[in-house]
């Protein structure tokens, strides 16, 4: 792709729009800014203060399809009319974190998958800030990549990738890239087609050479899958937590090893975050430390010490013996069943809210297994009132994070859990999921 742009065009004035903004200008390039909703107030001082032109509330379209580069906040779907007109009138429509890997040089640790992108980046991170590197995070953590790009002062990037941001990346190389898993999501971008999402998420190992790597679950069949059909150039760095064979991560006798010189073992019991898809989580973590060559003292150490991300299967308070716990960041089934799968005592579920296409059946094993009574929180509760009708004797429902807590007080006995894990969206009754964790933490504390 030709990269000497004379005139850009930015949809969507977030975080990464306003940083794509402001590298495009400190690159003297041309660039106007237009969102069709409102801008928030800071952005918009900020805009003003670089001198960057910007329209708020509308798409002035002729002035957009007259740039040479689009840069779209990963927000907008491409089927919209404005991304097909210009897609028809052959200008690129790119990412954020695409125009902002033209600009640098440094090392790009980039994750990707369903579940596991927040912790795993925050882990990574963790590690090598931990052993003194200059780092950064960025994509959707954090201060966007663009922006850091315009002084590019970390030697290492350690960047989380949604499926989003990659339909929109080319050129991009990651130097380390990682893939956590995959399983169905935000199918509806994706013409309901499960290999479009799939493609879209290698879209992470794009342009890799020998000299990089992919480190990626070998437990999970849908990757695997996808390797044997391609021809990957970078060294492959396969982990499991259920076979050893071929791997350089796994786990044996509970111990989790990694098979790259001088080899890294420590004790599961050890890692800070529980739960075997934390485990995954340290796995790859691990290994891209390895690959840097930070030493076992050190990686082991910030294995062991890593703090968990706020509404990850967080702790929240015991009250009269009853435990709560907050992972209001599941949104799908994938990510509750890891979440009931670690539960290990009697368990009263919250779950519900916007449901983007359920399968519940791969977890009613588990539900059988530890769920004593089930809270709705939700609007339209009966796909789930269906789907475990059969299967737990109590099905309560709630209209609001108060109500749940409530209910599931009542609910819960000595040494029961509480466990808020929607396995759905949050904005039929909230704002979004920050939004529903911090509720329910507010309306526990208030028990
Ligand atoms: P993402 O950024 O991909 O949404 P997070 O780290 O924020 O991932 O975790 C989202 C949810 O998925 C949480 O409920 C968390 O407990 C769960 N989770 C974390 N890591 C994994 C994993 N490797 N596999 C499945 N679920 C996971």
């Amino acid at each position: 792709m030709k990269k000497d742009f004379k005139n850009i065009a930015i949809l969507g004035a977030g975080e990464s729009g306003v940083g794509a903004a402001l590298l495009a200008k400190a690159k003297g390039i041309n660039v106007f800014v237009s969102d069709k909703g409102e801008i928030k107030p800071s952005y918009q001082k900020e805009l003003e203060e670089a001198g960057i032109e910007f329209e708020s509330g509308q798409h002035d379209v002729e002035r957009i399809l007259a740039a040479d580069l689009i840069i779209k906040s990963p927000g907008i779907p491409e089927k919209v009319q404005l991304i097909k007109d210009a897609v028809a009138k052959g200008i690129p429509v790119i990412s954020e974190i695409e125009f902002a890997g033209y600009y640098t040089n440094k090392k790009l640790i980039c994750i990707t998958g369903s579940n596991g992108k927040t912790t795993t980046t925050m882990w990574t991170h963790h590690i090598l800030k931990k052993a003194g590197l200059n780092v950064s995070m960025a994509g959707n953590v954090g201060e966007s990549l663009a922006r850091q790009v315009v002084e590019d002062k970390a030697d290492y990037y350690v960047i989380e990738l949604s499926s989003f941001q990659l339909d929109g990346m080319y050129d991009f190389k990651a130097d380390i890239a990682v893939l956590t898993n995959i399983t169905p999501d935000h199918l509806d971008r994706y013409n309901y087609e499960m290999q479009n999402y799939v493609d879209s998420k290698f879209r992470i190992i794009q342009n890799l050479t020998k000299n990089d790597w992919f480190i990626y679950n070998a437990d999970d069949p849908i990757i695997t899958a996808e390797i044997a059909k391609r021809d990957i150039k970078a060294h492959l760095a396969p982990f499991s937590i259920e076979k050893t064979e071929g791997m350089v991560g796994y786990v044996n006798n509970n111990q989790i090893n990694i098979n790259l010189k001088p080899e890294f073992a420590m004790s599961i019991h050890d890692l800070s975050l529980k739960g075997k898809h934390n485990t995954q989580n340290s796995l790859a973590s691990g290994i891209a430390s390895k690959i840097i060559e930070i030493r076992n003292e050190s990686i082991r150490e910030s294995l062991s010490d890593f703090k968990n991300v706020e509404h990850r299967l967080e702790f929240v308070a015991k009250v009269n013996g009853i435990e709560f716990i907050n992972d209001s960041k599941a949104t799908n089934v994938n990510s509750t069943w890891y979440a009931l799968e670690s539960m290990d005592k009697p368990t009263v579920w919250i779950v519900g809210g916007v449901d983007k296409g359920n399968d519940y059946d791969s977890l009613i094993p588990l539900v059988k297994e530890k769920v004593k009574a089930i809270v709705c929180l939700g609007v339209d509760n009966e796909k789930i009132k269906e789907a475990f009708s059969g299967t737990v004797d109590v099905i309560a429902e709630a209209g609001s994070a108060l109500e749940a807590v409530a209910l599931s007080y009542r609910l819960a006995k000595d040494k029961h859990t509480v466990l808020l894990s929607p396995a759905c969206a949050s904005f039929d009754l909230f704002e979004n999921y920050e939004d529903r964790g911090a509720q329910f933490k507010a309306a526990v504390r208030s028990l």
